[in-house]
């Protein structure tokens, strides 16, 4: 029996059988997905504080070199977004920077915002109102942040990575496995549909991994809340250098992702770090947010491939492409799904997943609600050959 976190209380046990038979998987053992999906988005780097300094990451900047995009950059982006057809605005950042960032903190006084918090409540805000959708991913939150902070996210995320203990995550500032189960734990409590993965390659092994999608599992069956699992692996940088794991162990990973999920819960692989064409037959139904204006800030190093590169990834397998909003389908108002999809059950102690900013966004009679709802329902303005 594993059992993780207890120090938050998670209480999260996997059944050792359960480890062995998700440990015996293979890809000849799962069916490949009926179609591909993914998010236009465009990718905003709130920040590059983070009080952690994960091995592998070249996202964060130390303190005094840290950036902070204005609410008038926020806006900007928004907007060249917006004007690309995007539905999402992801916004990103590492952990709540801790004292040592007194220039990221001064800066957001100045602006009026007690925390870094407060001001991705604003920015969120700023992307509704030029037509895009937030998504955030702004590291580990408490519930309460997660209540806050629901009101204008159309999804929020964070990657569990693993849960195990890892060197990758060492030294004095580190995060924790259970801090991130219990981030999870959050986000279902309050409702928020979520996205979550595992990271693969940064010292975990096998069982590890069986382990961490039994985890994520187990906390959907709790709430709900999660859309999708990334199978992500760890690519060289110039803070790291974790070899690229091979095909054949993604090939694995990911068969194992979609064993270990119930099959309303999406796999996804991120087509410009991973080998998406050679996954395409183990199960993936998801490419994620790919971004036609913006970098992949976290691994700047490595491009989205455009609309006809994810085209390819699709034909690969034999398979449409679709896209879809920050938000899955089936935690979508009843007018917006799409026919055969079933809606989610009601959160907890909620009446919608989504809340009502964000289905005013989207029930909005201008461009961007019209553009919206043609991607909520599957007619449009989906991805052209000459896009
Ligand atoms: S991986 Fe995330 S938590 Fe770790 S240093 Fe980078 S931004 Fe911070």
């Amino acid at each position: 029996m594993f059992t993780a976190a207890d120090e938050y209380g998670i209480e999260l046990s996997i059944d050792e059988r359960a480890v062995e038979r998700l440990l015996s998987v293979r890809p000849a053992d799962v069916e490949p997905a009926d179609r591909l999906t993914f998010a236009r988005n465009v990718f905003i780097p709130l920040t590059t504080a983070c009080r952690y300094t994960c091995t592998y990451c070249t996202y964060y900047d130390v303190p005094g070199e840290a950036s902070l995009l204005s609410p008038e950059e926020v806006r900007e982006q928004c907007r060249v977004g917006a004007d690309a057809g995007c539905t999402e605005a992801l916004f990103t950042f590492g952990d709540e920077p801790d004292d040592r960032y007194t220039a990221v903190h001064e800066t957001l006084a100045e602006w009026g915002f007690d925390s870094v918090h407060d001001y991705l409540y604003r920015a969120c805000e700023i992307a509704l109102e030029e037509g895009l959708l937030p998504h955030s991913n702004p590291g580990d939150l408490t519930e309460m942040r997660f209540a806050d902070l629901r009101e204008v996210n159309a999804s929020m995320g964070v990657m569990l990575e693993t849960t195990a203990d890892v060197d990758a995550h060492s030294g004095g500032r580190r995060k924790t496995p259970g801090q991130r189960l219990n981030t999870i734990r959050a986000a279902g409590r309050q409702g928020v549909p979520f996205t979550t993965g595992i990271l693969v390659g940064i010292g975990e092994g096998w069982r590890d991994r069986a382990e961490s999608l039994l985890a994520i599992r187990e906390l959907h069956e709790r709430h709900g809340h999660v859309q999708e699992v990334i199978v992500q692996n760890v690519v060289p940088n110039e803070r790291s250098d974790f070899a690229k794991p091979d095909t054949a162990t993604m090939r694995r990973v990911v068969a194992m992702a979609r064993a270990a999920l119930p099959p309303e819960v999406s796999v996804q692989v991120p087509p410009n770090l991973s080998p998406a064409a050679d996954l395409v037959d183990c199960g993936i139904d998801d490419l994620g947010g790919v971004s036609p204006v913006t970098d992949d800030y976290i691994n700047p190093a490595y491009e989205w491939p455009d609309l006809d590169g994810l085209r390819a990834v699709a034909d690969a397998g034999g398979m449409p492409l679709r896209e879809r909003l920050p938000t899955y389908a089936r935690y979508l108002p009843d007018d917006l799904r799409p026919v055969g999809v079933d809606p989610a059950p009601a959160p907890t102690d909620r009446d919608a997943w989504l809340p009502p900013a964000v289905r005013a966004r989207i029930a909005d009679g201008d461009v961007h609600g019209r553009r919206l709802r043609g991607v909520a329902r599957g007619d449009g303005p989906l991805a052209v050959r000459s896009d």
